[in-house]
């Protein structure tokens, strides 16, 4: 059960003791009390953890102070849209807000190689504006015979060459509880030049101890990789672990599933699956179309694939996009079939603004609509 709070209530005031003063009577039952800052408001939610069914829903929704009771049905306590509450679970990291409305593409190499390929990048990015960067340090290969990314080692030279070329977040997966760590310390020794979000991989969507590991520290968001092969429901009770630790800063990232059916890409896009998102939780959703791609193919009326995904993601209403980008795909030491390359970094960021425009438009004619049926 969640008692939401009307929006003026002071979690320290009268009406809130009178609450948990009342909810004492009930000894199996904990409370959990948070603020969740909305794009508009501040409010504050008081979460009821344990045997539920015998707390009288209609005497807390009569108490002062108390806007909405709902009663949880599903599993998705803290991430969830449970009927009543508030429109959405943005946040705002680094100055850059993060919600269901906003459109943000990070781009990068899938392994970072030389400093020279990173400056180049990044000196790209600046000049059409982008100040949302992918990047991995630490990779998860099938391989035990692959590249395994820099590590640690590389982390002063990328976090500084950010800060030159006014890069704000990067995307930067992590493998174990260390590598946050790691990342912090050099950030700090940096002195925070830029910043990172902890990327949970598709190869780890249920590896628990990690997902509690970034959900634990507060500092950072997290951008979780819906399992290649886990269900919808699966992968929100993995971003649940995340945000029942504490961190409600997580975005969720479409990258395709494993299937034969999904030949000849790499995975089958699942980019259907936006609204799907949208509708049963409260945090933005990412796409990543080169993953779910996995090729340079281009369809016979001149677009790649890759532009194509992008595409559908975005008209479906993405709110970030996660695409790799390689200055010499050739030397790549990871993922370089698929990287985009700096020529088509202006047509790839003309072709996000028709499709985003698009979907605005889309959303506006959808509300029009709506407002007729109301008045008709
Ligand atoms: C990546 O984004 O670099 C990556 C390895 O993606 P995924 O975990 O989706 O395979
Ligand atoms: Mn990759």
């Amino acid at each position: 059960m969640i008692i939401i709070l009307k929006p003026d209530i002071d979690p320290n005031g009268p009406e809130m003791t009178a609450l948990l003063d009342y909810l004492a009577q009930f000894p199996d039952i904990q409370t959990r009390i948070s603020g969740i800052r909305g794009t508009s408001r501040v409010v504050n939610e008081v979460y009821l953890i344990g045997p539920t069914h015998h707390v009288p829903q209609d005497t807390i929704q009569r108490m002062p102070g108390v806007e909405k009771v709902v009663r949880v049905s599903s599993k998705y306590r803290q991430i969830g849209r449970h009927g009543g509450q508030m429109n959405e679970l943005g946040f705002t990291y680094q100055g850059i807000q993060f919600n269901q409305d906003s459109l943000h593409i990070f781009m990068g190499p899938c392994a970072v190689d030389t400093p020279e390929h990173v400056e180049i990048m990044f000196r790209n990015m600046q000049r059409v504006g982008v100040t949302t960067a992918r990047m991995g340090a630490y990779k998860p290969r099938t391989s035990p015979y692959d590249f395994q990314g820099h590590g640690k080692t590389c982390l002063p030279w990328v976090f500084e060459l950010a800060g030159k070329y006014g890069i704000k977040v990067i995307a930067m997966e992590v493998l174990r509880a260390v590598h946050i760590e790691e990342i912090k310390e050099a950030l700090d020794d940096a002195g925070n030049p830029t910043g990172v979000m902890l990327q949970v991989g598709t190869r780890n969507a249920q590896n628990f101890e990690l997902l509690k590991a970034v959900g634990s520290q507060q500092e950072f968001p997290v951008l979780y990789k819906r399992g290649m092969g886990l269900s919808i429901e699966e992968s929100l009770n993995a971003c649940e672990y995340i945000a029942s630790e504490g961190n409600r800063n997580i975005v969720i990232c479409l990258r395709g599933i494993k299937s034969r059916l999904g030949d000849p890409h790499r995975n089958l896009v699942d980019f259907m699956h936006v609204p799907v998102l949208k509708r049963l939780t409260r945090l933005p959703v990412c796409i990543d179309p080169t993953h779910s791609v996995g090729s340079k193919d281009r369809a016979p009326d001149g677009l790649l694939d890759i532009f194509h995904a992008t595409a559908q993601g975005i008209i479906a209403g993405a709110n970030m996009v996660l695409v790799e980008f390689h200055p010499r795909p050739e030397l790549a030491l990871c993922d370089g079939p698929q990287a985009l390359t700096m020529q088509e970094l202006d047509h790839f960021m003309a072709d996000v603004e028709i499709t985003r425009k698009a979907y605005e438009e889309r959303k506006a004619l959808a509300s029009r609509a709506v407002l007729k049926e109301m008045t008709a």
